[in-house]
C-alpha cells in the first residue's frame, strides 16, 4: 500500500473535481431513468479507480484503505450508486490478491486494474444470502475444468461486468459445510448468462442481476488459490475491507444528506424567517451533523487500523453498522426538513432516502453485523 500522502491528496483533489463536474450533473436524470452511466465507467478507468486498492506491482494505484474510504465517501456524498461499479470489483480483486496463486495474480490483477476485466462478486443465491454456506451452485470437476450449474441473484455489475468471482459448492455434502466451498474467477462465456435485470427501490442506474450457470465450463486454473474448500474463508477474508467500503458509503451519504438539509433550511422561509432558525429544525440539523461526523470518525478508525495491518474486525463492523444506520436516519431527517418537496425528484433528497437502506443489507445485514460485533467483544474480553 502506498502511503505517499501528496499522491493521495492529489488523487482526492482529482476525485472532488470529477464528482463536481461529471457525477453531480447527471445523477438525478440517470437515477430517474435507471440508465447506466457508461461515460462514468470510461472516466473511472482513466482515474484508475478499477485498480484503486490493487498493488502497484500489479498495475494498481495501491491506495491505502484510508484514502480509498475517503474517495468512496466523497462520491457517495453526491450519488451512491456509481461507487458500486468499482467497489465490488475491488472485492473480487482483493480475493485474488490475498488468496490467488502467483499465476492468477499476474494474469488477472493487471486486467482488473485497467478495467479490461471488470465485475464483482457472486455470492448470494435465491435461497441463501446471510447463510452463505447454504448456497447450491455446484462446481463439478471434469478433467482440467470445472462445470458450474446453478443460479446467483442480486449480483451487482452482473450485466455490464465481464468477469465475476463466483462462490460455489465443490463438495455439497461436506461437513462442516464451508469445507465444500470454492471460489472461481469466471469470465463470461457459453453457459454463463444473465437471467434478468432486477428492478429496485434505489441504487438505480447500476445493474443488479440474476445470473444463470448452465453447464458453464471454467478452467481449474481459475480456482482461486488452486485448492478446493477454501472459498468461504477467501470471501470472508475480504469482509473487513468490504465493510470499511460500505461504512465509507454510509458516512458519505450521511454527510451529503446533512449538507442538502442545511442549505435548504437556510433558504426556505416560514413565519418570516429561514426554517434553519426554528428550533425544531436546528435540533435535526445538529443531530444529523453529529451523526455524520461520528460515522466518518468510525470509518477512519477502522481504515487506519487496517492500514497498520492491525486486527480491525470489530472496528470495521462498528463502522459499517453505525455509518449505514446514520445514512438511513439522516436521509429520513432530511426528508422532514424538506417538507413536501422531499417527495419531489426536483430535489435529490428522495434518492438518498431510497438508496441508503441498501447499506444496512449489503456486506452482512446489520442484524448479523451486531451479532458479529458482540461475539468479537466477547472474544477480545476472554
Ligand atoms: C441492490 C443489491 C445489491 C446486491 N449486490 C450483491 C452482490 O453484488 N453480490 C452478492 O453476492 N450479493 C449481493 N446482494 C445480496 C445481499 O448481499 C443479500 O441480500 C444479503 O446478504 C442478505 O441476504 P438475503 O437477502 O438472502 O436475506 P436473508 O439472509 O434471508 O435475511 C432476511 C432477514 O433475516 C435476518 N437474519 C438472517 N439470519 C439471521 C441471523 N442468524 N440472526 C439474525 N438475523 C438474521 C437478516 O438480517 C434479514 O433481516 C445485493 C443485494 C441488493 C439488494
Amino acid at each position: 500500500m502506498s502511503h505517499d500522502s501528496s499522491v493521495e491528496q492529489q488523487m482526492l483533489a482529482t476525485i472532488d473535481k470529477w464528482v463536481e463536474q461529471e457525477l453531480k450533473p447527471i445523477a438525478r436524470e440517470h437515477d430517474q431513468a435507471d440508465e447506466y452511466p457508461t461515460d462514468l465507467v470510461e472516466q473511472m478507468k482513466e482515474l484508475g479507480l478499477f485498480g484503486a486498492t490493487i498493488s502497484e506491482e500489479f498495475g494498481g494505484l495501491g491506495l491505502s484503505a484510508s484514502t480509498y474510504a475517503r474517495i468512496v465517501s466523497r462520491i457517495c456524498e453526491v450519488w451512491m450508486a456509481p461507487s458500486g461499479i468499482f467497489n465490488s470489483h475491488l472485492i473480487m480483486a482483493s480475493c485474488v490478491e490475498r488468496a490467488g496463486t502467483q499465476a492468477q495474480k499476474e494474469h488477472f490483477l493487471p486486467k482488473f486494474a485497467t478495467g479490461e476485466l471488470r465485475g464483482g462478486i457472486g455470492l448470494t443465491e435465491p435461497d441463501a444470502g446471510s447463510d452463505l454456506q447454504g448456497i447450491r451452485l455446484v462446481a463439478k470437476k471434469e478433467g482440467d475444468n470445472y462445470v458450474l450449474n446453478g443460479t446467483k441473484t442480486w449480483i451487482s455489475n452482473g450485466i455490464k461486468g465481464n468477469c465475476l468471482a463466483v462462490l460455489t459448492k465443490t463438495d455439497p455434502d461436506a461437513s462442516p459445510r464451508h469445507k465444500g466451498m470454492s471460489l472461481f474467477i469466471c469470465e463470461k462465456g457459453e453457459g454463463f448468462s444473465v437471467g434478468k435485470k432486477l428492478k429496485k427501490l434505489g441504487y438505480r442506474s447500476i445493474d443488479s442481476a440474476e445470473l444463470i450457470f448452465d453447464d458453464f465450463r471454467v478452467s481449474k486454473g481459475n480456482l482461486v488459490g488452486g485448492e478446493e474448500g477454501k472459498g468461504f474463508q477467501q470471501v470472508a477474508g475480504g469482509l473487513e475491507l468490504g465493510r470499511i467500503n460500505i461504512a465509507a458509503r454510509g458516512a458519505g451519504m450521511a454527510k451529503g444528506a446533512t449538507n442538502m438539509a442545511l442549505h435548504y433550511a437556510m433558504d426556505r422561509k416560514t413565519f418570516g424567517k429561514p426554517i434553519a432558525e426554528h428550533q425544531a429544525i436546528q435540533l435535526k440539523l445538529a443531530e444529523m451533523s453529529t451523526r455524520a461526523a461520528a460515522a466518518e470518525l468510525l470509518v477512519h478508525q477502522a481504515a487506519d487500523k487496517f492500514d497498520r495491518q492491525e486486527r480491525c474486525d470489530l472496528e470495521a463492523g462498528q463502522a459499517k453498522f453505525f455509518a449505514s444506520e446514520a445514512a438511513v436516519q439522516n436521509s429520513l431527517d432530511a426528508m422532514r426538513v424538506f417538507g413536501g418537496y422531499s417527495y419531489s425528484p426536483e430535489y435529490e433528497i428522495e434518492r438518498f432516502y431510497r438508496d441508503a437502506p441498501l447499506l444496512c443489507i449489503g456486506e452482512g445485514t446489520n442484524e448479523i453485523q451486531r451479532t458479529i460485533i458482540a461475539k468479537q467483544m466477547v472474544a477480545r474480553a476472554s
